[in-house]
């Protein structure tokens, strides 16, 4: 292949993307190839990815077992329509009963994340036949119009053409200011202030059970039961959001096990395809039956990524890729916190989805700043870490779940030099 290289990529971006096309470093590597934990760029670099591309690959890139399903799939059928029967459609949705928490049975299948939140909030409102919706501040739930509506990122809201009517923001249980259980007091008595006021228009209350794209943001272990409890008493439903947090990453299948919570609607993405686009929005029996037309989108489920799905899950399972998450997880958090700088705040976070956010000692440089050069300063050495957080400076660990224990030393050994050099 012949690579055009960064620059030239990013000259087309500006040409033909739209104007606010946004990428990360000063200094971008054109990415031509994965290999599980590894990235490699047109020269050849190899890079140790600890992003994951937000959690997606959870798996790994390209893995190798997962591929020779998906191509398998592809030599005998690509795809008809959702409406004819083909098997991996409904295995998939077998195998997700039996792995998603409680009582949660029947999916729709759909092919992005805010496809699959949005189909959940439609769910909700037929099922309680009431409109309105509650989001924490700092949550991301998609680009489709009610999604965006519900996502509380400055940055990411187009602010002329959301829903403002019946969509109700309760500050999220974080704060710089607060404790956490002063944030969660806070929190809860604002969600239960607009339950009493709009409780018989609100049918449903999004959460990510970590906030993802708001800075690595974990609840208190007590918040998601209480406002599971409020919620109930006024017949709206909890609609967890696991589109960043599903299948392994936080060293549980799902987040939400970790709050010991069960939601009416669980939403999931991302790693579900390991890089094959697929969704779904699952619920109860009672739930499910308020959809009232057929639960079918053109690509949803298609025989290629149901397949790709299914050897996902099967490869989480034979790889213990939840237990190994937690593991590892609990390994890299001690890393981190080992680094001495004081740039460090706080580590936070579980399984493989980590955050550490970054904190300016002075007035001449911005703590996005200081994130971004830590940023530069890594990939310059071969590791892709992200970043986040509604003022952009948290520094997130998301790495595919096959990373392992040697990588973990080199990336926090390369990640202490690098914070010695920031002054
Ligand atoms: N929910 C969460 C928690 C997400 O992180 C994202 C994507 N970053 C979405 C929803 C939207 O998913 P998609 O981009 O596939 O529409």
């Amino acid at each position: 292949m012949n690579y055009i290289g960064p620059d030239n990529i990013i000259t087309k971006r500006q040409e033909y993307f739209f104007p606010a096309t946004a990428h990360f470093y000063k200094d971008p590597p054109q990415i031509v190839g994965g290999s599980m934990q590894y990235l490699f760029d047109h020269n050849d670099k190899k890079y140790v990815d600890f992003f994951a591309g937000v959690s997606v690959m959870n798996c790994g890139h390209s893995n190798p077992e997962i591929l020779e399903d998906t191509i398998k799939q592809l030599n005998n059928i690509q795809h008809t329509t959702t409406v004819y029967l083909t098997q991996p459609m409904v295995e998939l949705a077998q195998k997700l009963a039996e792995v998603l928490p409680g009582d949660i049975k029947r999916t729709f299948f759909c092919v992005t994340g805010s496809e699959a939140n949005e189909g959940a909030m439609a769910l909700a409102r037929l099922y309680t036949k009431k409109n309105g919706f509650i989001a924490l501040t700092g949550g991301l739930h998609g680009r489709t119009h009610l999604t965006l509506s519900v996502t509380g990122i400055p940055m990411w809201r187009l602010d002329d053409h959301l829903v403002k009517e019946n969509i109700f923001f309760i500050e999220r249980p974080y704060s710089a200011d607060l404790s956490y259980e002063e944030a969660m007091e806070k929190s809860l008595q604002q969600l239960d202030a607009v339950l009493k006021t709009h409780g018989n228009n609100i049918c449903a209350m999004l959460v990510e059970p970590i906030q993802g794209n708001g800075g690595i943001i974990m609840y208190p272990r007590d918040y998601l039961k209480k406002v599971k409890t409020l919620l109930e008493a006024h017949d709206v439903l909890l609609i967890v959001d696991e589109v960043q947090t599903g299948y392994g990453r936080t060293g549980k299948m799902f987040c939400i096990e970790h709050y010991d919570v069960v939601p009416d609607i669980i939403v999931t993405a991302k790693a579900l395809g390991n890089g094959i686009p697929i969704s779904t929005f699952s619920t109860t029996d009672e739930i499910a039956k308020a959809y009232s037309r057929p639960s079918a989108s053109t690509f949803g489920g298609n025989p290629v990524a149901a397949q790709t799905a299914l050897s996902v899950l099967h490869y989480i399972e034979k790889n213990n890729l939840v237990e190994k998450s937690n593991e590892l997880g609990k390994y890299l958090k001690q890393k981190l916190e080992q680094i001495s700088s004081p740039f460090i705040h706080e580590i936070r976070g579980c399984g493989l989805m980590l955050g550490m956010q970054i904190q300016s000692q002075n007035q001449s440089v911005t703590s996005a700043e200081i994130t971004d050069m830590i940023l530069e300063e890594m990939k310059n050495r071969g590791f892709i870490i992200g970043k986040n957080g509604l003022n952009r400076d948290v520094v997130a660990f998301q790495p595919p779940l096959v990373i392992s224990k040697g990588d973990i030393d080199t990336m926090t050994a390369n990640l202490q030099e690098v914070l010695k050099q920031i002054v």
